[in-house]
């Protein structure tokens, strides 16, 4: 009996929307296979596991679409369930796969660093030991998501082409918009479809829960100023119906847009006051804000990460200090 969850829905005339399973939450991510009239372009590939791969491979039947009649893989982001199974999708379907190039950089640097083992990283041991992370109490191979270094996530590495901001794709009866919106990851892109005033948004906007944004090892720039740029970005647009990577399609793109400027506006708030109390490490503020449940080591990084894109970006507005104190960045209300 076949699965219901993965039955394909037809959102819009030639627009389906293919669930596909994850191993861990969110539970799926949906993925938007498009009839462009002489080709179909999918966006995005989930993960490369069996599971998905054989959830794909029903839906395309159900839709009768062969993968050789794939044209274009558009990847919104290089994280494993939009960018993992790319390798094997060029392969069975020789299309051409683009993604934006910092992402592509990104998947390059996740599959370096998956061939070295934390132990033998000084760099991020030495970045988590600044930000106050008692690195000493959690086992380093719990420090990293589980699908790093395994066949889940096998992106494609020499993509065919890059995405850029008003890149304007002509696909048989289809004219699809990138619109570069940076911030959940820095080449993060979403596919605007302007004569069906439709937006494939990835994880950039999405309807129930808010996407992670995290300042990581390595990292340059200002991701969540980058995200909020992003988010004022598309309300700029024209659009009907969202299509999200991860729960129901909504409207309202620009209701959700500032639901999560909001968001972030109360979140950073609690932030700055847990900084007039005392000066902390990010750590300690992530711990202080997220609170200290019990949760898989990755999650209380990725607390960390996302604490210290809010405290940089607090630094840069003079809405908080930094100081090093023994080797450790503590921040201070400014
Ligand atoms: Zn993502």
């Amino acid at each position: 009996m076949q699965d219901v969850r993965n039955a394909p829905v037809e959102i819009s005339t030639g627009i389906f929307e293919i669930s596909l399973p994850l191993p861990a939450r969110p539970s799926s991510v949906n993925i938007y296979l498009l009839d462009c009239g002489s080709g179909w372009v999918l966006v995005d590939t989930g993960m490369n596991t069996p599971q998905s791969l054989a959830a794909l491979e029903s839906s395309l039947e159900t839709v009768g679409c062969r993968f050789q009649d794939i044209k274009l893989i558009i990847a919104t982001h290089h994280h494993p369930d939009h960018f993992g199974a790319s390798s094997y999708l060029r392969e069975r379907t020789g299309a051409t796969v683009y993604i934006h190039a910092k992402d592509a950089a990104r998947a390059q640097r996740l599959v370096s660093i998956a061939s070295t083992p934390i132990t033998q990283r000084p760099e991020s041991l030495a970045f988590f030991r600044k930000h106050g992370f008692p690195i000493d109490r959690y086992p380093p191979e719990l420090m990293r998501p589980s699908w790093m270094g395994t066949a889940a996530y096998q992106p494609m590495l020499d993509p065919d082409g890059f995405l850029e901001d008003n890149l304007q794709l002509e696909v048989g009866t289809r004219l699809l918009r990138i619109v570069w919106t940076p911030g959940h990851s820095p080449g993060h892109c979403v596919i605007y479809l302007e004569r069906e005033k439709i937006l494939i948004a990835g994880d950039h906007l999405l309807p129930k829960i808010t996407p992670h944004v995290g300042l990581y090892p390595e990292d340059e720039g200002n991701p969540l100023r980058e995200f909020l740029n992003s988010l004022q970005k598309i309300q700029n647009l024209d659009v009907q119906l969202v299509l999200p990577a991860h729960g129901p399609v909504f409207r309202d793109h620009r209701g959700r847009a500032r639901q999560l400027i909001e968001h972030h506006r109360v979140r950073k708030q609690k932030m700055l006051n847990v900084l007039k109390e005392r000066p902390c490490s990010a750590f300690e503020v992530a711990h202080a804000v997220f609170g200290d449940e019990e949760r898989p080591v990755f999650h209380t990084m990725a607390a960390t990460f996302e604490t210290l894109a809010h405290l940089e970006l607090a630094c840069a507005k003079g809405e908080a200090l930094k100081v090093e104190k023994n080797g450790q960045i503590i921040y201070q209300s400014a």
